[in-house]
């Protein structure tokens, strides 16, 4: 882990990374990818020291309530986190200006921070983003090392739901002939659907791989399913969108399963659903009844 000052945080689009790497060690991660240019070791967490400090700046001059997310690039529940509460300390802000906040994880350590998610959901939104793509937790923990399983997300997910928090479940990736199976999407959304979820992104029944990325995934593949990485490399070449043979079949059960069950699967339409704020008085009204 090593420290630095950032001179910006906010992007266009409102989200924040305030750490740059991950320790989870998911095999399929997309942030290790060349194109990122990282300049020290994916493992070895930047940690943006001054991040607070920026977002109150930002926070005081806003006029406009926005949802402001974290956890595209990197987790922001790192195991640091437990001890730096950098993360904690941007939601207290948040919290403090009464904006609306949405954090991507697969941490159960997003449990530490319920109550404040709850807060800030009650004054403005709060969604829980959290990834469950590996319904087998033997599985889980080969491809997904340093996180909690599956399964104990979809516990995370329900505290959630007991709060009335909304959550929004991304599936992807999906990898070709290790988690490209019918039975593994009936029950990840079995598990979404049980816990409420209000949204489902699942852009293919697929993954994909650019260079840093691709090489750390075949050498994963090699280590745990020896020879399935000659068949990726016959199949898919140096392709960037690699998707499962079975993926038109399997995104018509995800489809007609999440309009069965009133669960937005669009993926537009979940990033819309996640930055809007709701109106407060209607909001109220809900929890009131
Ligand atoms: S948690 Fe996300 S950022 Fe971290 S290794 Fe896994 S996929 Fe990458």
């Amino acid at each position: 882990m090593h420290f630095v000052t950032a001179k910006s945080l906010l992007t266009r689009s409102n989200g924040m990374n305030l750490y740059r790497g991950c320790a989870h060690g998911c095999v399929y991660c997309d942030s290790r990818s060349v194109c990122y240019q990282f300049t020290h070791a994916f493992e070895d967490i930047e940690v943006k020291q001054n991040a607070p400090e920026l977002l109150e700046e930002i926070l005081r001059k806003k006029r406009k309530k926005i949802v402001i997310s974290t956890g595209s690039m990197s987790d922001p529940y790192q195991p640091c986190e437990r001890e730096l509460k950098l993360t904690r300390r941007c939601f207290e802000l948040i919290e403090k200006y009464s904006f609306g906040a949405s954090v991507i994880t697969k941490s159960d350590l997003v449990l530490r921070d319920i109550e404040l998610f709850d807060s800030i959901n009650r004054k403005a939104k709060g969604v829980l983003q959290m990834t469950l793509t590996i319904a087998d937790d033997r599985l889980s923990r080969l491809l997904e090392p340093n996180v909690c399983t599956t399964s104990r997300r979809y516990e995370v997910l329900k505290k959630f739901q007991e709060r009335n928090i909304p959550a929004v479940v991304w599936m992807t990736p999906i990898l070709p002939f290790l988690t490209d199976t019918e039975e593994n999407i009936r029950t990840i959304l079995d598990y979404c659907f049980d816990a409420g979820v209000k949204g489902i992104v699942l852009f293919n029944a697929g993954l994909t791989l650019r260079d840093g990325d691709r090489e750390y995934y075949y050498r994963a593949l090699d280590r745990h399913f020896p020879g399935l990485s000659d068949e990726y490399r016959k199949r898919y070449g140096n392709a960037y969108e690699v998707n499962s043979p079975d993926s038109e079949k399997l995104m018509r059960i995800f489809r007609s399963e999440c309009e069965k069950h009133g669960v937005i699967h669009d993926p537009d339409a979940c990033f819309r659903y996640i930055a809007e704020i709701p109106d407060r008085q209607t909001q109220m009204s809900l929890f009131d009844s």
